[in-house]
């Protein structure tokens, strides 16, 4: 017998990462791996937050249902702010919004040439070619750095992907290459417009732009952004303070998770979890698909 909310529907299940990746995108596992993944580390509901696609639902949902988790759909979606990037959060949208779709298959068709230019860039002074990168990356993912440094470490250029972001990836080695996507206004209305809770990603890492300065931060609120990640390992403590301050100001979603990208990082299922409060205020929100319940 499962516990029953006062509105009848099976409560969600803590702990809960809300934020994990699989090689729809730039993780190194399959969706039901990842799943896997996050099963033996102890998490009992999930989303999958691909970088800007929704290829892996189908085979996650399976996969969390049948180990007893409940499962969110959800993506990563790429934006941008003043010229930052920023990485939006999606959950329970519908998958086939038009709109929606077509923001996503935008980025993801110019992320493909971004990345080639990048090689294009790298191969002038590294034995690099666009076939390795080919090699790294599965049919139809949503293409990214990652995967050149994939490349990068399968040629022994570098040892792993860590390096070859601190080195021949980073903007001040001269070989990369932005890449388009939407303002981030434009992409919180796309979401709500398809049913998402939109969830601002990683608000307070550390860059040398700095945070998203609090008086945008509430017309982004007023926007229609439904809250923050505010426990993951790359906020800093100031900013999560003030992210805090804000979410409890104007009574937003704060949620924890992981960014588990398998072995292409270092950050573990769980290691950062969202309270199941949270959760439940993600799945009301949310009309554009429903979660899947074991
Ligand atoms: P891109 O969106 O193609 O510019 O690549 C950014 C992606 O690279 C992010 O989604 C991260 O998952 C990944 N990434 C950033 N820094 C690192 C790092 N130091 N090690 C591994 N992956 C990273
Ligand atoms: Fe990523
Ligand atoms: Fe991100
Ligand atoms: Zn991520």
């Amino acid at each position: 017998m499962k516990d029953m909310d006062q509105a009848g529907a099976p409560s969600v299940e803590e702990p809960a990462d809300l934020h994990l990746h699989s090689n729809r995108s730039d993780g190194t596992e399959p969706p039901a791996d990842v799943m896997r993944s996050a099963h033996a580390h102890g998490v009992r509901a999930v989303a999958l937050t691909d970088h800007d696609t929704t290829a892996g639902w189908a085979e996650a949902a399976d996969a969390a249902v049948s180990l007893g988790m409940t499962f969110l759909p959800g993506a990563e979606l790429s934006t941008r702010l003043d010229g930052r990037s920023v990485h939006l959060l999606a959950y329970l949208f519908d998958p086939d919004d038009a709109s929606l779709r077509a923001q996503m298959d935008d980025v993801r068709g110019d992320r493909m040439g971004r990345a080639e230019r990048i090689v294009a860039n790298i191969s002038r002074d590294y034995d690099l070619g666009w076939d390795d990168v080919v090699a790294q990356t599965r049919t139809g993912a949503t293409v990214g750095r990652p995967h050149i440094a994939d490349a990068l470490v399968a040629a022994g250029i570098v040892a792993d992907r860590g390096e070859a972001f601190a080195g021949i990836l980073h903007p001040r080695e001269g070989y990369y290459v932005p890449h388009e996507a939407p303002d981030v206004f434009t992409a919180i209305a796309l979401v709500r417009q398809a049913g998402g809770v939109p969830v601002m990603a990683h608000p307070a890492t550390s860059s040398r732009s700095g945070m998203i300065p609090l008086p945008t931060l509430h017309d982004l609120v007023d926007a229609g952004l439904a809250g923050f990640e505010i426990d993951h390992r790359e906020n800093t403590a100031s900013g999560r303070r003030v992210l805090q301050r804000l979410v409890t100001e104007r009574d937003l979603i704060a949620t924890g998770s992981s960014d588990y990208h398998g072995l292409g990082k270092p950050n573990l299922p769980g290691e950062n979890t969202t309270p199941a409060a949270m959760v439940e205020r993600i799945i009301a929100a949310g009309t554009g698909s429903r979660p899947a319940r074991p």
